[in-house]
């Protein structure tokens, strides 16, 4: 058993308690990018399309200045260093206008991300970043945040706890506020539900910032379009699939990402939401395939077929173009947005 595993007398750990522990062992410990590739680690495309989208976005929100560009769960620092070279090479007055905000917890990843993107602010969560304009962005950083799981039990819910690398089911404890229990959903017995507060939470709070001060959040992840009953709770070491329970902490936790209830806390924040498109829509429709073309040309020194090879993995519906999407979220009012189709 491995060591971070609790005792066999510990006791039961909510689900949630039990991922945001072993996600933190996780990412302080390990190497994250030995278990799981991630969109900008397969290509600099990636992080440069995006680093364009928001000086697009910057503009559209009337180029306010000074204005942050934050980042959550940068990960190794590559897609924001793809981001500012491609910035600063084609949108000097943003490059001059901005300051980056990095937000995350892992102090190993801190390090990397220092080397990949000196002269950043870290923060631990949303609230520390600066009351200013802010375009943030977010790869693969939702999909991390704990879940709860609710289980259909005859006409209840039971929830999931962890105990001693097993499963346990627990009353849902009475009082629990009534939009926390999916009850509105239709469920048949045996049905697992997921609820996803951490990511509920960065939503609302950044929803609030954003009826303040002109902010866009650019929020790429994983998971279906529509709320869907289902167990997404998933474990990768190795880049293979293994039992979450038991490879808590030597292996990244994540689920899917509830695209629909996430929409529904930023409407009922007052901000604006455009998306969700699936990923390959989003990138294609930011010039994609125009890019990869054009890097194969200018480097015919370098494998051609590469970058167009990359940039079907990030945008072929059956790699990661149609599980993955884009959403974003908005002040009020905020125009339509590169890369959404106009509502
Ligand atoms: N965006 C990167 C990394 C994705 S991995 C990429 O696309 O390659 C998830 C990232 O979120 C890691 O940087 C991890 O340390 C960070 N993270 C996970 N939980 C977090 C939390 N609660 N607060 C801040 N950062 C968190």
């Amino acid at each position: 058993m491995p060591a971070n595993l609790p005792p066999a007398n510990h006791p039961p750990e909510r689900l949630d308690a039990f991922m945001a522990r072993a996600n933190a062992i996780y990412y302080a410990t390990q190497d994250p990018f030995a278990d799981f590739t991630t969109a900008p680690e397969i290509s600099q495309m990636f992080g440069e399309i995006l680093g364009l989208w928001a000086a697009v976005t910057w503009q559209l929100l009337g180029a306010p200045t000074p204005v942050s560009l934050a980042e959550a769960g940068p990960g190794r620092g590559t897609l924001m260093a793809d981001a500012l070279r491609a910035v600063r090479r084609t949108a000097p007055d943003f490059a001059a206008a901005l300051r980056v905000h990095l937000i995350e917890t892992s102090p190993r990843l801190k390090a990397a991300q220092a080397a990949q993107v000196p002269g950043a602010a870290w923060h631990d969560d949303l609230a520390t970043l600066p009351a200013q304009p802010t375009i943030l962005l977010a790869n693969e950083f939702l999909d991390a945040l704990p879940i709860r799981q609710f289980v259909r039990r005859g006409s209840r819910w039971t929830e999931r706890f962890v105990a001693a690398g097993q499963w346990v089911e627990q009353p849902v404890e009475p009082g629990l506020a009534p939009s926390l229990v999916p009850q509105g959903r239709a469920a048949a017995e045996g049905d697992i539900v997921e609820l996803n507060e951490s990511a509920r939470r960065f939503v609302a709070t950044f929803s609030q910032r954003a009826a303040l001060n002109p902010a866009v959040a650019l929020l790429l992840d994983y998971g279906p379009e529509r709320s869907a009953a289902g167990d997404s709770l998933q474990a990768l070491a190795r880049k293979r699939p293994t039992d979450p329970l038991r490879a808590a902490g030597s292996a990244d936790l994540t689920a899917h990402v509830d695209f629909a209830d996430l929409t529904g806390v930023a409407r009922d924040r007052g901000a604006a939401v455009q998306g969700p498109v699936p990923q390959g829509e989003f990138l294609t429709a930011l010039g994609l395939f125009r890019r990869a073309e054009r890097l194969a040309r200018d480097h015919p020194g370098d494998d051609l077929a590469a970058p167009v090879a990359a940039a079907r993995r990030l945008a072929d519906p059956d790699a990661m173009g149609h599980l993955f999407k884009a959403m974003a979220i908005a002040s009020p009012g905020c125009p339509p947005l590169p890369g959404f189709p106009p509502p």
